[in-house]
């Protein structure tokens, strides 16, 4: 961990579970305050990238805070914030997007221009999929009718289940990708983890070098993933969708490079 000079945190699993559709309060899992407060401390750089896209970042911020975790707006992404800027950047300027009010929210803070199923507009952009538990037919129609007319297709997570305090719950944004792509043929661009471009956007924030930052994470899918291929250091915990006999079982090259039991061990390797 010696090159390590910033953080990358995951949420569910990670520091807190939430319960299925991201409504009631957090229980922060043990030693996730004191580990980001012995951050802030040390001036150490950290934000968290979240793969749910239901609910706007600053949203989730004042829940996290609400429990006691220290978390500034401005350190707190999901894959919208990714998004926005991904598709800001690739000149997109009309977005279709499928996904509840908070899934567009950081597109229009960018000045993207967002449209549900049912609006009219002469040209869409880009079609972007997130957390949409109420999509119908007709989503998926508009989507397939967008991409067939030349829009780009991106979708926030391409995850089948996350961790809540109920256990696994399904990742709609990849039952719905996987729809539009059976009929269009076209697979969608993944903008939140495990992709290059989350990871190219968590640089980016934390204004580091790949090989300086630390992804943490419960998910071997997602963080870690991420994490090698960029070069970076992966490290795992046990407190989510992936267990420590799960961490060893991988082999040496794809596991992450420290597994922890609780978020709190961190602060003995820093
Ligand atoms: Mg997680």
């Amino acid at each position: 961990m010696k090159h390590v000079r910033g953080f990358m945190f995951d949420l569910d699993g990670t520091l807190v579970l939430g319960d299925r559709m991201g409504a009631g309060a957090y229980d922060v899992l043990p030693g996730a305050i004191e580990t980001l407060e012995a951050l802030d401390d040390r001036g150490a750089p950290f934000l968290i990238l979240t793969n749910g896209s239901a609910s706007p970042p600053a949203h989730i911020a004042a829940k996290l805070r609400q429990v006691g975790l220290p978390i500034a707006d401005a350190q707190m992404h999901t894959p919208s914030t990714v998004a926005a800027d991904w598709l800001k950047t690739s000149g997109a300027e009309r977005v279709l997007v499928l996904g509840t009010p908070g899934v567009g929210e950081p597109l229009r803070a960018l000045g993207i221009q967002t449209f549900v199923p049912g609006d009219v507009c002469d040209k869409i952009d880009a079609v972007y999929v997130g957390w949409h538990p109420d999509c119908v037919m007709r989503d998926i129609e508009a989507a397939a009718n967008a991409i067939w007319a030349g829009a780009a297709f991106t979708v926030a997570s391409n995850v089948p289940f996350f961790a809540t305090k109920a256990g696994k719950s399904i990742g709609y944004s990849r039952a719905i990708a996987a729809a539009v792509e059976s009929l269009t043929n076209t697979p969608p661009i993944v903008l939140g983890k495990p992709s290059q471009a989350a990871m190219s956007f968590v640089a980016d924030k934390l204004q580091l070098p790949l090989s300086d930052i630390a992804v943490v994470g419960d998910d071997a899918r997602l963080e870690n993933l991420m994490a090698r291929e960029a070069g970076a250091f992966s490290i795992g915990v046990s407190t989510g969708v992936t267990s420590r006999a799960e961490w060893d079982a991988m082999p040496q090259a794809q596991t992450a490079h420290l597994v922890l039991d609780r978020l709190d061990e961190l602060l003995q390797h820093l």
